[in-house]
């Protein structure tokens, strides 16, 4: 956790005021236009991106639960001071989702990824309690693939003890060291204590330009 002092103010500045949810896109053709930086938050479904992005938004439910199966899943944009789309995606790896769903979702992302030009880094969050799975490891691929950049996220430390958070640190590290689209620097939050909640917001001011 490096943020600085200017990154951190700017990322309280930018998340002060109200986020609005403007919509949930299922095709294409609803994205709204590429006028501003883009950042998106994905995860396993139960990871805890609801509960994140309420806690980066300063709101109590703006994000839904987005486990329940079968659920018509949608990317979800919100509005941040006019000045960035944050983009809830859906949660993925949820083995009892209908086969036609998951195909059609995996669709639908792989074009939104790959031709999303303002879209400026994609937030990827891993429960630190099981560290980086088969399915994350997949995203990671499609995310290379897209040329998309991404930073990993660790949720719910807060349930680690010391010592198990040093070990899944270092081997979150070390496993994103050889991939080129990782951004190198891993983030540590849990939504229960508020930990890393400003490091992330420092971080998306930083790629807004705004710091
Ligand atoms: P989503 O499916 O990824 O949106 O996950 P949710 O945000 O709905 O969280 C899934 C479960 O994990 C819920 O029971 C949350 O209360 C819990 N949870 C989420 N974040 C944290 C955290 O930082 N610490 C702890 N201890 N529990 C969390």
């Amino acid at each position: 956790m490096s943020a600085s002092g200017p990154a951190l103010a700017a990322g309280e500045a930018l998340f002060a005021p109200q986020v609005t949810f403007l919509r949930g896109v299922v095709e294409l053709g609803q994205l709204p236009p590429m006028d501003r930086p883009e950042v998106a938050f994905a995860g396993r479904s139960n990871v805890g991106k609801s509960s994140l992005i309420n806690a980066v938004c300063n709101q109590n439910s703006l994000a839904r639960a987005s486990n329940e199966p079968g659920r018509t899943r949608e990317l979800n944009f919100f509005d941040v001071s006019g000045k960035l789309w944050l983009v809830d995606m859906p949660g993925y790896g949820y083995a009892k989702a209908p086969k036609e769903l998951i195909v059609r979702w995996t669709a639908l992302m792989g074009r939104y990824l790959a031709g999303r030009a303002s879209l400026k880094r994609v937030m990827l969050l891993i429960d630190a309690r099981r560290g980086l799975t088969d399915t994350d490891e997949e995203m990671m691929a499609d995310l290379t693939r897209a040329a998309v950049v991404f930073q990993i996220v660790l949720t719910k430390m807060d349930k680690l003890k010391p010592a198990e958070q040093c070990a899944v640190r270092d081997a979150t590290i070390l496993s994103i060291a050889k991939r080129p689209a990782a951004f190198p620097q891993v983030i540590e939050t849990s939504s229960e204590t508020g930990a890393g909640i400003a490091e992330i917001r420092a971080a998306i001011a930083e790629l807004c330009g705004l710091v």
